[in-house]
């Protein structure tokens, strides 16, 4: 059972971001998380637009994940399935936050820039679209 609190202020009539999130742990096969939906503050970031970023919070097996509010619903949808495929490496404990510039995946540290070329940003890139699929999908038939 994973729990998903959206703290978010907006019409849900015809995109769940909640659901989307629910659908796609239960096809990770992640189980025991909760993760509390916010939007991307709006801080300058120069010339890089988040349109997610998923922060494992210090409390057990909790996240935030952040959703640019203003980004199209497709690229939502992406973007939670790119974001649930890094809860599901943080939960199997492959991906952790060792200090603010060291990033631990599979054993091997990482350090800024991050960048796609990275093995854990390699899996959510590559496992991405796949996965929306399979959430479409069971969406249209609930
Ligand atoms: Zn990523």
């Amino acid at each position: 059972m994973n729990t998903v609190n959206d703290l978010r202020k907006q019409d849900k009539k015809r995109f769940d971001p909640a659901e989307w999130i629910r659908v796609s742990l239960d096809i990770l096969g992640v189980d025991g998380v909760t993760v509390a939906l916010v939007d991307v503050p709006k801080l300058n970031t120069g010339d890089t637009t988040f349109y997610g970023i998923t922060e494992k919070l210090p409390i057990k097996d909790t996240y935030r994940l952040y959703l640019l509010d203003t980004a199209t619903t497709a690229k939502k949808k992406t973007v939670i399935c790119h974001e649930c495929i890094h809860i599901k490496q943080y939960h199997e404990g492959r991906l952790s936050i060792k200090d603010k510039k060291t990033l631990v995946f599979d054993g091997k540290e990482y350090h800024p820039p991050y960048d796609k070329k990275q093995p854990h940003e390699k899996e959510a890139w590559g496992g991405q679209n796949k996965l929306k699929r399979q959430v479409d999908e069971k969406i249209k038939k609930l």
